[in-house]
């Protein structure tokens, strides 16, 4: 068997520890001689383990027992629409800051139910973003239902170092890719998202939580699968949720207590985000990052080589070596490091030391 060091940006690596569990459990499932995919939902081992992924999240991310904590499907995508469905309609408007990619998908979808706004957008040309706006260049429309960002943008290697004020209005996060990788007031948000398949997990499942006060004015009359207040109703329950996906989500978030929690995750990201940093500036201009310092993201490392040509090499040699997933995204080129909570400190160490290796055998 060979293992490799994995960068993909999602889905991502998952703890082996992880995986190794889930390996011996699959033909007997906690004593119910059936693997945790071919057991009832509606079943009291599966409950157990539903409720107790419910709690656990809570616990970790510290949220007090007014947030609800759902289980969704159809990625954080399905969110870019679940949430201005349940807030927006006729007359209504939402401020969606936009930093990247994902922003622009997020807005995409709230345009269908109302007008939107937004406080800043860092768009450059070509489709590229290399920085997070500071505190005061956000404008807030006063008419806003909600606020909207996205923490840590995948794509481009930048991310919210600060939890911005909107003035009391509710803010609504999608934490997809930075979620639990370090200490965070989850308290601030009145709604915070994330496909599991980058820092939690597997794809397959979402979780959202929600403050009881928000959730209170989501709209009531929508499609069931639709509505947050059917999905907190039902526990996330109303139909078969995706079982297995939820199973590994929990033995994830156990992995994650058992290390500490996100002061031991933060501690980690942050040593791993320096190593990979100093490498690419001290490395003469010969790897050159992508965004701007004071914005740059622990999660997703962008940078490129001297011409494209170079970038391709790393990308061959870097799998040569086992270390898989590192070409960039189509809209920034060059080469993106996705350093989630499953690539650990000696995976980076290894890989400060190909790029050494890479660049003294490769000269521009
Ligand atoms: C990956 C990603 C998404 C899309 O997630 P899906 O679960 O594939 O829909 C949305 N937002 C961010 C920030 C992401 O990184």
């Amino acid at each position: 068997m060979k293992r490799v060091i994995n960068y993909a940006a999602g889905p991502a690596a998952i703890p082996m520890e992880v995986l190794e569990q889930a390996r011996d459990e699959m033909l007997d499932w906690n004593g119910t001689g059936c693997s945790v995919m071919e057991v009832s939902h509606r079943g009291k081992e599966y409950d157990a383990l539903h409720m107790g992924t419910m709690d656990l999240f809570r616990e970790i991310a510290g949220l007090p027992s007014d947030y609800h904590v759902l289980f969704t499907t159809g990625g954080a995508s399905t969110q870019f629409l679940m949430l201005p469905m349940n807030y927006l309609g006729a007359g209504k408007e939402a401020d969606y800051v936009i930093t990247g990619n994902w922003s622009k998908g997020a807005v995409k979808e709230a345009k269908r139910y109302g007008k939107i706004s937004h406080p800043a957008n860092m768009e450059l040309e070509g489709e590229r973003f290399v920085a997070i706006p500071k505190q005061a260049e956000l404008n807030f429309n006063p008419a806003a239902e909600y606020v909207h960002y996205t923490s840590n943008n995948t794509v481009e290697g930048t991310q919210w170092h600060y939890i911005p004020d909107v003035k009391g209005k509710p803010l609504v996060c999608d934490m997809s890719s930075d979620i639990f990788s370090r200490p965070l007031d989850f308290t601030k948000y009145s709604m915070i998202y994330a496909g599991a398949q980058k820092n939690l997990g597997p794809s397959g499942v979402t979780v959202v939580a929600i403050k009881d006060e928000f959730l209170q004015k989501a709209n009531a009359d929508l499609p069931t699968m639709m509505s947050y207040k059917v999905f907190k109703e039902k526990f996330s329950m109303h139909n078969t949720p995706p079982c297995f996906s939820i199973y590994i989500l929990n033995l994830v978030l156990r992995w994650l207590k058992k290390n500490g929690g996100l002061a031991a995750m933060g501690k980690i990201n942050e040593q791993k985000q320096k190593l990979l940093y100093t490498a690419v500036d001290g490395s003469g201009g010969y790897y050159q990052g992508l965004a701007q310092p004071e914005s740059r993201s622990w999660m997703n490392i962008d940078f490129k080589l001297p011409t494209p040509e170079l970038d391709a090499k790393f990308v061959t040699d870097a799998k040569a070596a086992g270390i898989v997933q590192t070409k960039g995204y189509r809209t920034m080129g060059g080469i993106r490091l996705s350093a989630y909570n499953a690539v650990s400190l000696k995976d980076v160490e290894t890989t400060v030391q190909f790029m050494q290796d890479f660049k003294a055998k490769n000269p521009a």
